[in-house]
C-alpha cells in the first residue's frame, strides 16, 4: 500500500501522524511511505530522518494526498485539505466528527474511508487512542500546575515539593482515570501531599495500592470536595463521563472557600470541565483569574510537548496502521474489532451512529 504522511496545517498543532520507527516498519512489511517534507519538524524529525529508513519526501500536501491509499495524520482535516481526499482513500487520524457538521458532510461527499482515532475502542471498553495524549496531559497538569503556583504569575508562592523544615505543597486530584493517576504520580514523584478522589471504587482501590502512602485516595462528594479545596494548593480536574459534559464539581461560590492563588488546572475542559467557571484557553494565553484563583484551561495541552505527544501518539497508532496497509480495511476491520469501532464514514455512508444522532439526522 502507498502511505502518505502530510503536514498538519491545523494552528499551532506541531504533531505529525508518524515517526521515522514507524516508517521503518512499514518499509519492511514492503510499503511505499510518502511524507511531505517539513511534516515531523515541530517534533523534532527532519526529512533526511525519514528518507534514511525509506520514505520518500514529497513537496507539496496536494502531491501526497494524491499519490496515497491511506493518508495517517494527526487532526482532523481542515476545509483547504477536503478537495485532497480521494474516493476510496483511506484516512486515519482524529476527527471528532460529531462537533463539526461541516467535516462531515465533506468526508461523506469525498467517499473516503473515515477511521476515528477517538471511537477505536478495545474489548474492556477503553480508547487506546485516546490513552496516551491523556497520559501526556495528566503529567503536564502538574508541570503547568507548579508553574502558576509561583508569585509573579498570580499563584500562592508554594513549592510543590516544600523543602526541609517546610511542608510540602498539596494537590487535589479530581478522577483517578488516566489523567488522574498520571497527575498522582507527578505530584507524588515531587514530594507533595496527594489527594485523589473519585466515584469508582475499583480506581481508588487501584490508587491504593500501587501509590506511596502519601497520595491519599478519598470517595468523591460534595463534602469532600468543599472539605478539601480550603487546604489543596493545586487542584486538577480529570473526571469524564463518557459521551456527556463533565459534571461541575466546583462551582462558582466554592472558589470562595479557596485560599487566594490556588490554582486549578482543569484538564477536563475538552469535555465542558469539571469546574463551573472553567472556560478554554490556548498555549498562547493559557491563564485567567478568578475570585484570585488561577484558572488554567487549556484545551490540547498535549499541543505543547509534541515530541512526546508524536511518539506517544504512533506508538499506539503503528499497530493498526500495518494492520490496514497489510490487509486492507475491510479484512482488518473483520479481524481486529477494536479497529472496526473506528469506522466512522465509509465510502459516503456514515456507519458511527452518535455522528448522526449529534446533528439529528436521518439514520
Ligand atoms: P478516564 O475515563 O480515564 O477517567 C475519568 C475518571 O473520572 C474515571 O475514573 C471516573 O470514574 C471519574 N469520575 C466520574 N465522575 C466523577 C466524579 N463525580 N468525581 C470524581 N471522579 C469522577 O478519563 P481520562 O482519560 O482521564 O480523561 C479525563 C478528561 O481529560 C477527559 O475529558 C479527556 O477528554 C480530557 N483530556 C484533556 C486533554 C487536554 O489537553 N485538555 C488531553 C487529554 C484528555
Amino acid at each position: 500500500m502507498i502511505v502518505g504522511i502530510p503536514k498538519e496545517i491545523k494552528n499551532n498543532e506541531s504533531r505529525v501522524g508518524m515517526t521515522p520507527a514507524g516508517v521503518f516498519e512499514l518499509v519492511k512489511n514492503n510499503h511505499t511511505v510518502y511524507v511531505q517534507s517539513g511534516a515531523g519538524e515541530g517534533s523534532g524529525f527532519f526529512n533526511q530522518d525519514y528518507q534514511q529508513v525509506g520514505a520518500s519526501i514529497l513537496e507539496t500536501i496536494d502531491e501526497v494526498y494524491a499519490a496515497s491509499d491511506m493518508i495517517v495524520k494527526v487532526k482532523e482535516p481542515i476545509e483547504t485539505e477536503y478537495r485532497l481526499i480521494k474516493e476510496g482513500q483511506i484516512v486515519f487520524t482524529y476527527f471528532h466528527f460529531a462537533s463539526s457538521e461541516r467535516l462531515t458532510k465533506a468526508m461523506v461527499d469525498s467517499k473516503s474511508v473515515c477511521i476515528a482515532y477517538e471511537t477505536v475502542e478495545d474489548a474492556e471498553g477503553t480508547l487506546p487512542l485516546l490513552t496516551p495524549m491523556s497520559e501526556v496531559a495528566g503529567r503536564m497538569a502538574i508541570q503547568q500546575g507548579a508553574k502558576y503556583l509561583e508569585k509573579p504569575v498570580k499563584g500562592r508562592g508554594v513549592l510543590l515539593g516544600g523543602v526541609p523544615g517546610v511542608a510540602p505543597g498539596r494537590v487535589l486530584v479530581l478522577g483517578a482515570g488516566t489523567v488522574g493517576i498520571q497527575a498522582a504520580k507527578m505530584a507524588a514523584g515531587l514530594g507533595a501531599h496527594v489527594t485523589i478522589l473519585d466515584v469508582n471504587m475499583k480506581r481508588l482501590r487501584y490508587v491504593n495500592d500501587v501509590m506511596p502512602s502519601h497520595v491519599v485516595t478519598e470517595f468523591s462528594n460534595e463534602f469532600n470536595i468543599r472539605k478539601h479545596i480550603k487546604t489543596h494548593d493545586l487542584i486538577v480536574g480529570g473526571v469524564l463521563l463518557k459521551g456527556a459534559k463533565a459534571p461541575n464539581l466546583i462551582t462558582r461560590d466554592m472558589l470562595k472557600e479557596m485560599r487566594p492563588g490556588t490554582v486549578i488546572v482543569d484538564v477536563a475542559v475538552d469535555q465542558g470541565g469539571c469546574i463551573e467557571t472553567t472556560k478554554a484557553t490556548t498555549h498562547e494565553d493559557p491563564v485567567y483569574i478568578i475570585d484570585d484563583i488561577v484558572h488554567y484551561c487549556v484545551a490540547n495541552m498535549p499541543g505543547a510537548v509534541p515530541y512526546t505527544s508524536t511518539v506517544a501518539l504512533t506508538n499506539v497508532t503503528l499497530p493498526y496502521v500495518l494492520k490496514l496497509a497489510n490487509m486492507g480495511w475491510q479484512s482488518a476491520c473483520n479481524l481486529d474489532k477494536a479497529l472496526s469501532k473506528g469506522l466512522n464514514i465509509v465510502e459516503g455512508e456514515i456507519v458511527y451512529k452518535e455522528i448522526t444522532e449529534a446533528f439529528n439526522w436521518e439514520p
